[in-house]
Formats: structure tokens, sequence, C-alpha cells
């Protein structure tokens, strides 16, 4: 059986992949008592008299909301919110297994980012965090920037979980072929969520005290280079000319990969080939990372001379997978309370990935996306960023 009948069985098998667990047994008055009223008055007080205490003494601290619109759900576009709920769910079962974290889907009835922010403002109190999911460009901008003052992290995943990985591909890509990104040329495909973010992270357009100095970022959508030229640009991708594309190159996509050091591929699949990869230069890395279909298969970017390939997918070497970010994004952010997520934090999780490598090679740019360490390494280096960066309620623990 195929991998997607397979999936549609087992989920009918157990009508989705979650249920929520109660941590205490209620097998007696006293114990009922414990665990709702009258008992439970008084943890209500406490968290009245200071609403800190609901860190320590509800499922708040280690909670996370995966909340969708159903607006863009994986490659398959929008199919409407309960349509989403099983990739929600997925990503909760992700948040458990890798992050020890809790994650309830959320899936909205609402495309109006008013009433999608106001949604997530209205329910942050359940929750130590935020992961924006699946909702569809350029809405997804506005809507995380506007809820970054709520005093729990919110995060776009496809954003920034995409950004961070791929960013920590390319560091050790560069070091496997001796180069390094100061002075290396970038070509993005793709200025979706995952285009503007990786763009933002590499031209520093993030702030933060770390800045990825790169020589060179162009970045491409469906009509090519963007550039000032352009007369049909959003103002998410006018805002990409601040920090992208300084020589105002006009121009295809393939005229932008020509000398390029590095290709990165979010937008669709089969958009390149051999001879463009060919025209890169020497020692090339190419992580094209549409699904399900990059936008060049790995044997392909070979034979065009590419020295290190990376795609979405589990079946090549090199996956870039969101699955190394965010289980420990969130997990360092609430294991310290962190009111948001900082650049630094975000800088942080990008070396953690990478140094969780050893020897990168060709072919072992990133760890495995099973590798159950990485949540934990990251999530170290995520809540030590975000003491020095003063978003932290909670103490470093040993
Ligand atoms: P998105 O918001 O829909 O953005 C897609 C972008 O691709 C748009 O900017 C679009 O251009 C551009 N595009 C379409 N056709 C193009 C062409 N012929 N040449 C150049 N650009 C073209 O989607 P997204 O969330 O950023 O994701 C993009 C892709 O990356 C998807 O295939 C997704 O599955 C993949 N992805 C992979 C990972 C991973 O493997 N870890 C993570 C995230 C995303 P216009 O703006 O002109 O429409
Ligand atoms: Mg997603």
């Amino acid at each position: 059986m195929d991998v997607y009948e397979e999936s549609l069985r087992i989920h009918e098998l157990h009508r989705g992949k979650l249920e929520v667990r109660s941590l205490l047994r209620v097998d007696s008055p006293r114990n009922l008592s414990l665990a709702y009223t009258p008992g439970v008055a008084r943890p209500c007080e406490v968290i009245g008299e200071d609403v800190s205490k609901a860190w320590s003494l509800t499922m708040k601290g280690r909670t996370v909301a995966v909340v969708s619109d159903g607006s863009a759900i994986l490659g398959l576009g929008d199919l409407g919110p309960e349509a989403a709920l099983p990739v929600m769910e997925g990503k909760a079962v992700l948040f458990k297994e890798f992050g020890g974290i809790d994650a309830f889907p959320i899936v909205l009835d609402a495309r109006d980012p008013d009433a999608i922010v106001e949604t997530v403002k209205r329910i942050a109190p359940t929750f130590g965090g935020i992961n924006l999911e699946d909702i569809s460009a350029p809405r997804c901008f506005e809507i995380e920037d506007r809820l970054q003052d709520i005093g729990i992290p919110v995060l776009h995943d496809d954003q920034h979980g995409t950004a961070i990985v791929c960013l920590a591909a390319v560091q050790n890509a560069l070091r496997v072929v001796g180069k390094a990104l100061v002075g290396s040329r970038v070509v993005i495909s793709g200025a979706g969520a995952a285009g503007r973010a990786i763009a933002r992270l590499l031209s520093c357009a993030d702030g933060g005290d770390r800045c990825i100095p790169v020589g060179e970022v162009l970045v491409c959508d469906s009509r090519g280079i963007i550039g000032p030229h352009r007369d049909d640009l959003d103002p998410v991708k006018a805002q990409l000319l601040e920090h992208t594309n300084r020589r105002h190159l006009r121009g295809t996509l393939k005229d932008a990969m020509q000398g390029a050091d590095v290709f990165i591929g979010v937008s669709r699949s089969r958009l390149i080939d051999r001879r463009d990869v060919a025209s890169m230069a020497k020692d090339a890395i190419v992580l094209a990372m549409a699904n399900p279909e990059p936008e060049i298969l790995p044997d392909e970017a070979l034979a065009g001379g590419a020295a290190v390939v990376g795609t979405g997918r589990s079946d090549f070497p090199n996956q870039v997978n969101n699955v190394l970010a965010f289980p420990g994004l969130f997990r360092g952010a609430l294991e310290v309370g962190a009111t948001r997520f900082t650049p630094g934090m975000k800088f942080a999780a990008i070396d953690a990935i990478a140094g969780c490598v050893v020897e990168p090679g060709p072919k072992r740019i990133l760890p495995p996306a099973f590798d159950r360490s990485v949540a934990f390494v990251v999530g170290d280096a995520v809540a030590r960023a975000a003491h020095a960066d003063g978003v932290a309620r909670i103490p470093l623990k040993d």
C-alpha cells in the first residue's frame, strides 16, 4: 500500500493522532477534591493574585498552540480549516515526540488578519507559546508581526523554522566546500513565507547583534529577479529590496544563478536543470526544498557539478526538515518562560543545529531528522540566548 493510502487508513483507525491524558487519577472522593473542587480553588487564588504562577501551577508553561486557518496546507494550498487538522495534529505529535512539549491543534474559521490576530490574543492565556502554521503569504507576515507583543513567543514555523534549518545547512555546506558567507553570492528562488524569512535572516534584516555578512542575496519569484525595476511588488517583496539585490540586477531565475555560490529553492518543483547548476560558481551548493518535488533532483544537480545538494525529502541525503528547529526553539523558550523570540534566539538555534554535525561532509550537512538529541541541544542554546536578550521570565536551570 502506498504511503498516502496507508496514512489515510491509520487516521481512520485512531480517529486522528492525539488524545488528552490526565496526570492525576480520580478514583476516590479525596482525589476528586484535589484535582477539582474544592481543592482546585487554592491554585486558582494563587494565580489570581500573581498571574506568573500560571507558569508553574498549570500546563501553560509546557503547552503551545499550533494555529492555522488552513489557507496554505503543505503544498496543497487552501483546503480550509478542517482539512488542516491532520497536519496540525501531526505537528503536535512531533512537538511531543521530539521536544516533550504538549501542543494543541487549533484551526480557525477566519481569514481576515484582524480576526486571526484577535483570536490568537484571546486564547493566549492558555499557552506558553504560539506556533502559527500553514497560513498563506503575504497575510502570514502581518499576522505574525502583530502578535509579537502579546507576552508569549509567537512564531510562524513555515517562515522561521525553515529559515533556521536552511541556514544551518548553508553554514555546514560552506564548511564542506571551504567557503565563507562573507563574499558568497546566494540566490533564493521563492519570495513567499520561507523565501522572505531566509532572505531576512541572511541579510540581517532581522536585526540582532550577530549579522550574517553575505556578499550578495538575490531573491526571485515567479516573475524573475526582485529588483527596483519591478512595478508589481507587494509591500513585503518591496521591503526585500532594502537588503537584497544591491546591484539592481534584472532578469530571470536562470540569470540570477550565474556565478552564484548557493542556490536555495523554496518555490516550485523542477524549475532548473543541470545547465543552470553548471552556470554557478565552482563547488556550488544547491538546497532545492520545494515539496514534494524539489526544484531540481539531486542526481541532476550533481551532474551539473554541485558539490553539496540537499532537499526537503527523507529519501535523499541532506534532508532540510523543520523538525530540527521548532521543537527545540519552543522547548528553550518555554523552559525560561520567554516573552518573545529574538533574533539572538534564532541565531543560537542555527549554530546549535549546525554544531550537532561533528564532521560535516557532502552528504552530511545536517543531523538526521530523527536525532532526538537535537531538540535538547537547540533548547539549551535558545534558553541561554533568551536570557542574554533579556526576554526570560524564569531563571536558567543548571
Ligand atoms: P509560498 O508562500 O506559496 O511561496 C512560494 C513562492 O514561490 C512564491 O514567492 C512564488 O512566486 C514562488 N514561485 C512560484 N513559481 C516560481 C518560479 N517559476 N520561479 C521562481 N519562484 C516561483 O510557499 P512557501 O511556504 O514559502 O513554500 C515554498 C516551497 O518550499 C513549497 O514547495 C514548500 O513545500 C517548500 N518548503 C520546504 C521546506 C522544507 O523542506 N523544510 C520548508 C518550507 C517550505 P510569486 O510570489 O510570484 O507567486
Ligand atoms: Mg507548514
